[in-house]
């Protein structure tokens, strides 16, 4: 039973004292109060239990809590909090040699932050140090981080301040295929397909070559001949789960290794098994990235962050010293270390492959019936579900509808999230140890939840 704090004072204090900004982006309406989790669920003050299909934003990857990771904690805990890296421990060596060896040639080489804006600003940084460079070029629609530097890589309108950042950094069109102006049905790799018409003729994409002549375009036209870097996710988290046309970052690669840039793989929401058929996202588009950054599961919810790179980039980095203070700490290296162990032990990537196809499958079948659904998409347990006025314009569903439909699957008890460019995307990335039961569960709630909204809807025209 909560016996803490009660919720009006918690608002209060929110209000006046803890990140007041937070009180512009309340998630819901009526907000959710928590205060306990265990693997994929969590309770609110009052008791409630809410099957949790957002952890974190894709960050509480084994479970809240989970027994394995609690106990790993526990037992460091006891034994040795934090010390620099100026002396030499076990635990960081122990975990970089263990992630390395999830990691293809030649990236072998590890720097260990506390969040994901941190490692995107590392790999910003070595890029630019190794290359000479200094143009970085990303994604429309892409979030890389809040800090001053990584908000620049940034290009989503509600992250970006209104203050100088983002010098050097130009964005190129995303190759969305259900939103952007070319796509097609078999352009991605999805277990489901879009609805919208295909523009691709005998097996030849062509929405992939549209796409890559606006990078081509960007490259010719918003950017000097040499550029450092090109960062991009596999497949777009806050942008809305977006995937692109198969080949596509294989092609943007050669290009960018053209101009002399090194491609960086953001892989804070795809890594560590997500996507289920892969353990980096990056593999399921047949490429390896010279950068690849890491941060949210890592460490289960235990704030932490990580670039992994090659010895020759390496390198170019060891021209200065580079120190901080808690990146890598025992605790944080413990933690990740049972993260990694718990994904083997309970085969946390096959049943995302398992769960996630299961879950797209459905989907697609409330997508085939209520018009409002426009797109059902993603890999593993990292799945988008676009809302849309209708099918033909495929306009973005209106904020307001967007939350009322949210806010009825919440009073449910499932907890899910939103993103896009319109917020008009629903986002389900569970814990990955969810089961067939909480798919069954989440498809009954959605598909009601629609109901419910049509029914509305009706009565008031
Ligand atoms: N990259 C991606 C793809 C992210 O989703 C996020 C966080 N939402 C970040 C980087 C930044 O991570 P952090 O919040 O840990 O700084």
């Amino acid at each position: 039973e909560y016996k803490g704090m009660s919720k009006e004072r918690m608002m209060e204090i929110r209000r006046l004292n803890c990140n007041p900004m937070t009180m512009k982006v309340t998630y819901y309406k009526k907000p959710v109060f928590v205060h306990q989790g265990y693997m994929q669920w969590l309770w609110d003050v009052d008791g409630k239990r809410y099957l949790d299909l957002f952890a974190g934003v894709a960050t509480v990857i084994a479970g809240h809590c989970h027994p394995k990771v609690t106990a790993a904690a526990e037992q460091q805990l006891k034994r040795l909090w934090h010390t620099t890296n100026i002396y030499v421990n076990p635990f960081i060596h122990e975990y970089c040699e263990k992630l390395a060896s999830y990691l293809p040639d030649p990236l072998k080489v590890i720097y260990l932050t506390n969040s994901g804006s941190e490692a995107n600003d590392l790999a910003m940084l070595m890029a630019r140090l190794h290359t000479g460079n200094y143009d970085i070029i990303t994604f429309r629609g892409s979030y890389h981080g809040g800090s001053t530097s990584a908000m620049g890589l940034t290009s989503v309108e509600a992250y970006k301040f209104p203050i100088a950042n983002g010098i050097g950094c130009t964005n190129t069109m995303c190759p969305d295929v259900f939103r952007g102006l070319w796509g097609g049905s078999h352009c991605r790799d999805s277990p489901v397909q879009t609805i919208r018409e295909c523009s691709c003729a005998q097996g030849h994409c062509m929405a992939q070559e549209q796409y890559i002549g606006q990078l081509q375009e960007t490259l010719a036209t918003s950017v000097s001949r040499r550029i450092a870097a090109f960062f991009a996710e596999p497949l777009q988290g806050i942008g809305g789960a977006v995937q692109y046309p198969k080949n596509y970052l294989k092609e943007a690669y050669k290009l960018v290794r053209e101009r002399g840039g090194v491609c960086i793989s953001d892989e804070v929401q795809t890594g560590f098994g997500r996507t289920g058929s892969h353990f980096w996202g990056f593999q399921g588009h047949d490429v390896i990235p010279d950068i690849v950054t890491l941060a949210k599961g890592i460490g289960n919810g235990f704030p932490m962050g990580a670039i992994v790179t090659t010895p020759e980039i390496a390198a170019s980095f060891a021209k200065g010293a580079h120190f901080n203070t808690f990146g890598g700490n025992p605790l944080a290296c413990v933690v990740a270390s049972s993260v990694l162990d718990t994904i083997q032990e309970n085969s946390l990537q096959q049943n995302c492959l398992h769960v996630g196809t299961y879950l797209m499958i459905e989907l697609a079948k409330l997508r085939d019936k209520y018009e409002i659904i426009g797109d059902v998409r993603g890999k593993g347990l990292h799945i988008g579900v676009e809302m849309v006025e209708d099918r033909v314009s495929r306009a973005p569903l209106s904020p307001q509808a967007i939350s009322e439909i949210f806010e009825d699957i919440k009073d449910m008890g499932v907890l899910i999230g939103k993103g896009g460019m319109y917020g008009q995307t629903f986002r389900i990335k569970p814990s990955m140890c969810i089961t067939m039961e909480d798919a069954d569960f989440f498809i009954a709630v959605f598909n009601k939840s629609i109901h419910n909204y049509m029914e509305k809807k009706m009565n008031v025209s």
